[in-house]
C-alpha cells in the first residue's frame, strides 16, 4: 500500500481579498502534473494540495492529474453573474476564467434610448434578468466581484441594439463613439453576431463598411458567430475575412460548425478546405468548437429573419422550410416554458396537433411569441471529432443561461477530457495542451489560473463523444478544484 496522509484543518487562501475558507488538505500520490513550460505531463511522487471550497472530500490519495484550472471563451457569463448555479456549472467543468460578451450580445443597454422590458426580451435567452445593467460601470463592477477571472468584450449587436444605425449615420463618427467606449473600460475584444438582430437585417453593404471601419479603428480580436454555418459556411467565413484583409486585427470564429444535410460525412474535406483558407489570409485567425453535435439555440432561428419571424404568414414559413428543409428537422426538440411543448420533438407535436412538423412548428413558434429554444442534432459523431481534436481546436462552451440547462453549461470540457483520455496518453496531452494554451493564443492578457483541476478517470467505463452527461460523469473517478501547497 502507498503511504498517505489526509488531514483537515483551517487554511487562509487569498483569491480576490483575503478570503477564510475550511478546506481540506491532502497528498496525493503517484501523480502526473502539466507542466506549462513544456507542456507535457511530469511524473511527480507526492504533491500537496487543499480543496478549494466545495470540492468533494472523497478523493483518492494516489494516480490521476492535475492541471491548470481551465478557461472558457465562449460564455455569455456577463448574463449570470448573479446565478450560483451557472457559477457552480463552471466549477464543475473545472473553469475559473471565463470570456463573456459573445455572439455580439453584452449585457448593457442605454435607458435613454431603448426600455429596459424591450432590452430583456432581446437578450431573454441568454441569462438571467438581474445581470442585465444599463452602465458599463456596473458590469465591469460585476466583473470584478465575479469569484473567477472574468473578460468581457464589447458585443456589437446590442450596442446596436441601444444606438441604430442606417443608410444615414455617419459610419466614421459611429465608429468613433465605439472606440471611445472601447477604450473607456477594459474590454479583452469585440463580438458581433452576423445571425442575430439588429445586424441580420442590415444591408450587406452597410454591415461590411461598418465592421471595415471598426476593424481598422479597434485592431482588438474581434469574435464572430458567423451568419451560417450551414450550406453557406465558406460564403459566411468569406464575409468576415474580406473585413479583416489588409488589416491587423484578430479574428476569431466562434463554435465553427459545418452543420446539416450538405455536409453530414464530408467534414475532414471542409475543414482540410477550411485549413487552406485560413492559411492563405493576412491576418490572424483562430476557432473554437464544443464537444456536442447537437446545438441549442433560439426557436425562431430555422425563420429567415428570426426577428420579422410575426410579420411573415403561415404559407410564406412553411414555403421556405420545404424549399430548404433543415436538417433533422422532425427531431428538433423544444425546449420552452409550456408544457404542452417543452422536451418534446417536432414530429411528435406535430402528430399531436394533427399538422405536418412545419405547420406545427410555425404553430409553437407563434404561441411561444418567439421566447424558446429548441435542441438539435446538427451532425455526425465522426463529423464532430474531425473538428474537436484537431491540433488548432481551441474548446469553449458556449454555454446559456441556466433557465434550459444544456450539456455544454455543464459537461464540456469534462466530455472533451474523458475523450481524449479514453483516446490514450497522447490524446489526452494533446487535449489538456489545447485547454492550457488555446485560450491565450485569442486573449494573450489572460491571467495564469492559480488553481489547479485534479482529475482521474475510470478506465472500465468507455465514452465517445457521443456518450451522455450519466456516463461521462461515471468516467471521470476524481475531480476536484484545489490549490497546491
Ligand atoms: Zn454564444
Amino acid at each position: 500500500m502507498m503511504e498517505f496522509t489526509f488531514f483537515c484543518c483551517l487554511i487562509t487562501y487569498g483569491v480576490r481579498g483575503s478570503i477564510t475558507e475550511n478546506a481540506l488538505q491532502m497528498k496525493i500520490n503517484n501523480i502526473k502534473f502539466f507542466d506549462s513550460n513544456t507542456n507535457q505531463f511530469l511524473d511527480r511522487d507526492s504533491v500537496e494540495i487543499a480543496l478549494v471550497n466545495d470540492a468533494k472530500a472523497n478523493l483518492a490519495s494516489q494516480g490521476g492529474y492535475l492541471i491548470p484550472a481551465l478557461t472558457d471563451i465562449h460564455t455569455h457569463s456577463d448574463f449570470y453573474f448573479d446565478s450560483d448555479i451557472a457559477n457552480q456549472f463552471a466549477k464543475n467543468m473545472g473553469v475559473t476564467s471565463q470570456v463573456g460578451g459573445l455572439c455580439g450580445f453584452h449585457s448593457v443597454f442605454d435607458e435613454n434610448r431603448v426600455t429596459r422590458e424591450s432590452f430583456e426580451e432581446y437578450a431573454s435567452f441568454l441569462g438571467t434578468k438581474g445581470s442585465i445593467f444599463n452602465s458599463y460601470e456596473q458590469l465591469f463592477a460585476q466583473a470584478q466581484q465575479a469569484d473567477k477571472q472574468h473578460l468581457q468584450l464589447l458585443g456589437l449587436n446590442a450596442y446596436l441594439f441601444s444606438y441604430p444605425v442606417d443608410d444615414t449615420t455617419d459610419l466614421d463618427d459611429y465608429v468613433e463613439q465605439i472606440a471611445v467606449l472601447f477604450e473607456q473600460f477594459p474590454f479583452a475584444g469585440i463580438s458581433v453576431g452576423l445571425a442575430y438582430h439588429p445586424i441580420k437585417t442590415l444591408s450587406d453593404e452597410l454591415i461590411q463598411a461598418l465592421l471595415r471601419k471598426l476593424i481598422a479603428r479597434v485592431p482588438t480580436a474581434y469574435n464572430y458567430h458567423i451568419r451560417n454555418q450551414n450550406a453557406q459556411v465558406f460564403e459566411s467565413l468569406e464575409e468576415v475575412f474580406a473585413c479583416h484583409r489588409g488589416l491587423s486585427a484578430h479574428c476569431h470564429i466562434s463554435h465553427l460548425k459545418f452543420a446539416g444535410a450538405t455536409h453530414i460525412g464530408k467534414v475532414k474535406e471542409r475543414f482540410a478546405d477550411f485549413q487552406a483558407l485560413m492559411a492563405a489570409q493576412d491576418f490572424t485567425i483562430t476557432w473554437d468548437v464544443y464537444p456536442f453535435s447537437f446545438a441549442c439555440t433560439t426557436i425562431s432561428a430555422f425563420l429567415p429573419e428570426s426577428d420579422s419571424w410575426s410579420k411573415m404568414s403561415e404559407g410564406e414559413v412553411v414555403d421556405f422550410l420545404l424549399s430548404a428543409p433543415p436538417y433533422d428537422f422532425e427531431n428538433v426538440i423544444i425546449a420552452c416554458g409550456n408544457p404542452a411543448y417543452n422536451g418534446f420533438k417536432l414530429h411528435e407535436i406535430a402528430a399531436k396537433t394533427n399538422l405536418s412538423v412545419e405547420n406545427a412548428y410555425y404553430k409553437v413558434v407563434c404561441e411561444l411569441e418567439g421566447i424558446g429554444s429548441y435542441f438539435r442534432q446538427f451532425c455526425t459523431e465522426e463529423d464532430l471529432a474531425t473538428l474537436v481534436f484537431a491540433d488548432d481546436a481551441i474548446i469553449a462552451s458556449d454555454s446559456l443561461g441556466v433557465e434550459n440547462v444544456h450539456p455544454r453549461c455543464t459537461h464540456t470540457f469534462t466530455k472533451a477530457l474523458a475523450c481524449a483520455h479514453q483516446q490514450g496518453d497522447a490524446a489526452f496531452t494533446m487535449m489538456v495542451d489545447k485547454l492550457v494554451n488555446g485560450p491565450k493564443r485569442v486573449f494573450p492578457q489572460l491571467q495564469t489560473p492559480n488553481q489547479y483541476l485534479y482529475i482521474n478517470f475510470d478506465d472500465s467505463v468507455e465514452v465517445d463523444l457521443s456518450s451522455l452527461d450519466a456516463l461521462i460523469d461515471k468516467k471521470i473517478s476524481q475531480f476536484a478544484l484545489v490549490t497546491l501547497k
